[in-house]
């Protein structure tokens, strides 16, 4: 058999979850170019490019998030398709204990999660034969916010501000605008599509994430589809979503489409919305031996060129002065003065908490004084480490989306008396009345900045909760100087509430 083999393999997941392929870098180096440095937009892109280069250099995960993984290999004829697949699962199990993925694969019916991201339906690996002497292994992550983002529509429908879609090419063109008006920030914009149109309900989808392999610089062969890709990119960002919905010049970066044939009756337009941390690698490999003999989307081992200036990584967070600082317990008058816009610096404890704790603690009194406190919506990538005195060390901990937490979240605000929530892409008019009414705030932290976040924790001081697994335990930080962006006020004020009308009215303008 390949003795490379699972090594290769290895690597390939090792370098997909930590260095992004240069079309996504240079889509990225232009977005950074394109907002003024002292905006929202121009601060929240800073901090992305600084966790680009921070990834890269400690081969440490992009964003915590590290996805379904999902792999589509072309093998040569009489390849032994069972033991492949068995390699690229152990594969996939040993990237997980090297902290190079997040556990992620969890029972859909019990909610345990296994641990070693294998379970039914997890890895995805697609297999195709091809009359090439070698084997391919394309390989992309894609996390769970930008996947809820994923939308299908069924032609014709009428659509909020944009009105009818036909069964036509402009029709499709509506449905992706309107998907991306719909994202927001929070599948960590600026995202990029792939798009199918036609095929049924399955078939789109897949077809549509297949896009997400072509290159963002790439030119679709189809000329009418290549004419829809450049209109969506020029219209798109007209739209004002900006990055992380914070409003601004860039709200996507690739718009790739795909066609099935389709039955009479239907007519599907399925979009697969990737984030900024659109992790797509590719390598070929020897049939005999497994070694790789080729990089794919990338050229060679040859390191990938910084997005930043050595000093600007080593500067971290551009402080205006403006910052106001925040340590838990905080009191209602700090939080009353907080308004839209103020960027904070966070220091002291901070607990983790997302979709299993939230559940928890609607029956349930929290295993901490949450009183003045600070609860993150973070799944982070832990690692054992006996030299600290917690004996964990945070290796990745972006936030995750906090529109899931919509349900819970002002209960818990009320009963607890939690002081800032800290999540991305914003949350709904329910939080925002329990905000006002208990006096707290909700902070925006750079979605998938998870190294540069990690870089802010200090130590973990404890864990509770590990019932629910490493990613939705309730992990105790000690923070310092954690940059966010009031964009939740206790006064009724919402940014994405704002940014979502203001981008719908030009939204209007694009029918
Ligand atoms: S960058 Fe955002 S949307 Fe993408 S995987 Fe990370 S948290 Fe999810």
């Amino acid at each position: 058999m390949l003795p490379d083999f699972l090594d290769s393999v290895v690597q390939l997941i090792t370098r997909t979850s930590t260095d992004l392929p240069p079309d996504v870098r240079a889509a990225m180096g232009m977005a950074v170019r394109n907002e003024p440095a002292e905006t929202r937009a121009g601060q929240a892109l800073a901090i992305i490019a600084q966790n680009i280069d921070e990834a890269n250099s400690c081969e440490g995960p992009i964003c915590q998030d590290t996805g379904m993984p999902t792999f589509e290999v072309k093998v040569p004829l009489g390849a032994n398709q069972i033991w492949l697949r068995s390699q690229i699962r152990e594969a996939v199990a040993e990237a997980t204990r090297r902290g190079k993925l997040r556990p992620n694969s969890v029972d859909s019916i019990t909610g345990e999660n296994s641990g070693n991201n294998l379970g039914p339906g997890t890895p995805i690996i697609h297999f195709d034969q091809w009359e090439a002497p070698d084997i391919e292994i394309k390989l992309i992550l894609k996390g769970g916010g930008c996947e809820n983002t994923n939308a299908q529509y069924s032609l014709p429908a009428d659509l909020d501000h944009l009105g009818r879609a036909d069964r036509t090419l402009d029709g499709v063109r509506k449905c992706i605008l309107h998907a991306v008006w719909k994202a927001q920030g929070k599948g960590c914009s600026p995202g990029a599509v792939g798009v199918c149109v036609g095929g049924d309900r399955t078939s789109g989808y897949l077809h549509a994430k297949e896009q997400l392999f072509r290159t963002l610089d790439d030119t679709n062969p189809d000329p009418r589809l290549a004419e829809i890709e450049a209109t969506v990119m020029s219209a798109a960002n007209k739209l004002a979503v900006g990055p992380m919905g914070f409003s601004g010049n860039t709200s996507l970066i690739g718009c790739k489409i795909g066609a099935l044939n389709r039955l009479p009756a239907s007519f599907f337009v399925s979009i697969a919305y990737d984030c900024w941390a659109f992790r797509r690698l590719g390598i070929k490999v020897d049939a005999r031996s497994g070694a790789i003999t080729e990089w794919l989307y990338r050229e060679g081992t040859k390191p990938s060129a910084p997005m930043l200036s050595p000093d600007a990584v080593s500067a971290g967070f551009a402080r205006t002065g403006r910052e106001v600082a925040l340590r838990a317990p905080i009191t209602d008058e700090q939080i009353r003065s907080l308004k839209v816009g103020d960027v904070v610096l966070i220091s002291g404890p901070m607990f983790t908490g997302r979709d299993a704790v939230h559940a928890h603690l609607m029956k349930h009194d929290p295993p901490v004084d949450l009183r003045g406190g600070v609860l993150y919506h973070c799944g982070p990538v832990v690692a054992k480490d006996s030299s600290t005195s917690g004996g964990w060390v945070v290796t990745a901990a972006g936030p995750t989306t906090s529109i899931r937490e919509e349900p819970y979240q002002a209960e818990i605000l009320k009963r607890y008396g939690v002081r800032a929530v800290v999540g991305k892409g914003g949350m709904g008019a329910k939080t925002l009345a329990g905000l006002k009414e208990s006096g707290a705030v909700y902070l925006n932290a750079i979605g998938g900045a998870a190294q540069f976040y990690a870089r802010c924790i200090d130590r973990v001081t404890g864990v509770s909760l590990m019932q629910f697994g490493t990613p939705e335990a309730m992990w105790h930080l000690e923070v310092r100087d954690f940059p966010a962006i009031v964009t939740m006020d206790s006064h009724g004020n919402s940014l994405h509430k704002d940014v979502e009308e203001e981008s719908g009215a030009i939204l209007e303008t694009l029918r």
